[in-house]
């Protein structure tokens, strides 16, 4: 706007001092500006000046433009050695070399030099980890961290290794390297439950704790294979098999009488008598024997008595018999038992008072009480009537269990002895009782096993392996 302004204004009111200004503007040395300034008042209008500097020597202009040329060409070459300095000097910057110490020696080294190229220029060999496994086991020595570091007295951990630049003046500290532990993964795994195996020191075993499957997270390494347990999200339960003598816990003196080898046409006068001193006994029956007498074993049930198994064919003893021969001894039992209208049981008398650990780890959950004896009356060597009563009187004690048997031969002796050992027993004070009676008066017993009919719960299982005994 100004410029417009000024520009007009020397068009219609010509100024010696814009004119001049104009000149000025031509490209002329200073000096010369400066001689027009004083020829200005001597000499207007100023042609003569004016050609002369038209008629100016070429040398002379042409001198001019090749100077200005120099000198762009002189800036160019400045600024190229300019850039070149200091490019050089950013470049020597970026590389000087700065000093660390490295295990309390001085040691040099190219600034931002990484860990591992200060300990190469130190000279310094630490002893690198191993890998190891998941389970701690050395996979490949040497095979670890290279080294460890501290710098001015922090330890690093893996990423400020990896970070680490030289600035120079740190206090390096190098170590040996770390092991490393194997790649891995996760996985959730089942522990399959084990039986625990028992001593036999009572006339009653039992399932004192039924099996159940644990279930855990697993680290499993990718290199080794091991797995190791992370987290137990349900914890494995074994089987355990219990060994007692049950003891009444509320003081009462107690005895149970049981007759094995029945239903036989002996059986209903056994109950006579029972009914005649009002007492309850416990009968072992055996599967054919219950699906042949039926009358027998309802009749039994009526007379408040228990009935429970002695197994199907009373054969060789189910310690000898293979795994699927010994559970259909056990549940064909049961089932000819309860279809004879038994009721349900699981509770067995081993024939022969045969039943150990691996019967046990065999019988695949079919039972829930094996039940043998204390008193043996030795009725099937046919003593006598005396002797079967002194052998089922002498020695009595609270919880004990009398062996006595209904069927597999003559029982007349018996039939003779059974009235004199109730009333030798009820002399001294005994109150008779059944198995189940028996196992729920002593609560190491649970009560599913007490109640005579317990079955494995569903979310268990069987195990196929013993606990290895240390
Ligand atoms: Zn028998």
């Amino acid at each position: 706007m100004s410029d417009r302004y000024s520009s007009r204004r020397s068009d219609n009111q010509p100024h010696p001092r814009t004119t001049s200004s104009n000149r000025g503007s031509h490209p002329r040395a200073g000096h010369q500006v400066s001689e027009s300034r004083f020829s200005r008042s001597q000499i207007e209008p100023d042609y003569p000046q004016r050609s002369y500097q038209q008629r100016a020597p070429q040398p002379q202009r042409r001198r001019r433009k090749r100077g200005s040329r120099d000198s762009r060409t002189s800036v160019f070459i400045g600024v190229l050695i300019i850039a070149a300095i200091v490019g050089g000097g950013i470049w020597f910057w970026l590389n000087r070399t700065v000093n660390v110490n490295v295990n309390g020696s001085s040691t040099e080294v190219r600034v931002n030099a990484t860990l591992a190229d200060v300990l190469q220029a130190s000279g310094f060999t630490p002893q690198p980890g191993d890998l190891i496994s998941v389970g701690g086991n050395v996979l490949e020595e040497g095979a670890g961290a290279t080294f460890s570091a501290s710098v001015n007295g922090q330890e690093l951990d893996e990423d400020q290794l990896n970070d680490f630049r030289a600035k120079g003046s740190e206090r390096i500290e190098f170590g040996d390297g770390a092991d490393v532990t194997e790649p891995s993964h996760e996985e959730e795994r089942e522990t399959q439950p084990k039986m625990e195996p028992y001593e036999r020191v009572g006339a009653i075993t039992y399932v004192a704790q039924w099996p159940k499957v644990g279930k855990g997270v697993y680290t499993v390494g990718d290199v080794s294979g091991e797995s190791v347990l992370k987290e137990e999200t349900q914890p494995v339960q074994n089987l355990v098999i219990a060994s007692i003598n049950p003891q009444p816990e509320d003081g009462s003196k107690v005895i149970a009488i049981t007759f094995d080898d029945g239903p036989s046409s002996y059986t209903q006068r056994y109950l006579d008598i029972l009914d005649k001193y009002g007492i309850k006994a416990t009968f072992f029956c055996l599967g054919p024997a219950a699906e042949a007498n039926p009358e027998l074993i309802q009749a039994i049930k009526n007379q408040g008595s228990q009935i429970a198994s002695h197994t199907k064919s009373h054969g060789d003893p189910l310690s000898t018999l293979d795994a699927d021969t010994l559970r259909s001894e056990i549940s064909d039992a049961f089932a000819s038992i309860e279809g004879a209208g038994g009721g349900a049981t699981t509770v067995i008398r081993p024939p022969y008072g045969d039943f150990n650990n691996d019967t046990w780890l065999k019988s695949n959950g079919t039972l829930s009480a094996s039940v043998i004896w204390n008193l043996d009356s030795e009725d099937w060597t046919l003593p006598g009537a005396d002797a079967i009563v002194s052998n089922c009187t002498n020695g009595a004690y609270s919880g004990a269990i009398i062996l006595m048997h209904d069927g597999g031969g003559n029982r007349d002796q018996d039939l003779e002895a059974l009235p004199k050992i109730i009333e030798n027993l009820q002399g001294q004070g005994y109150k008779f009782v059944t198995i189940n009676e028996l196992m729920a008066m002593d609560s190491n017993i649970p009560e599913d096993v007490a109640s005579g009919n317990a079955t494995m719960p569903e979310d268990c299982v069987w195990p196929t392996e013993m606990v290895e005994s240390e």
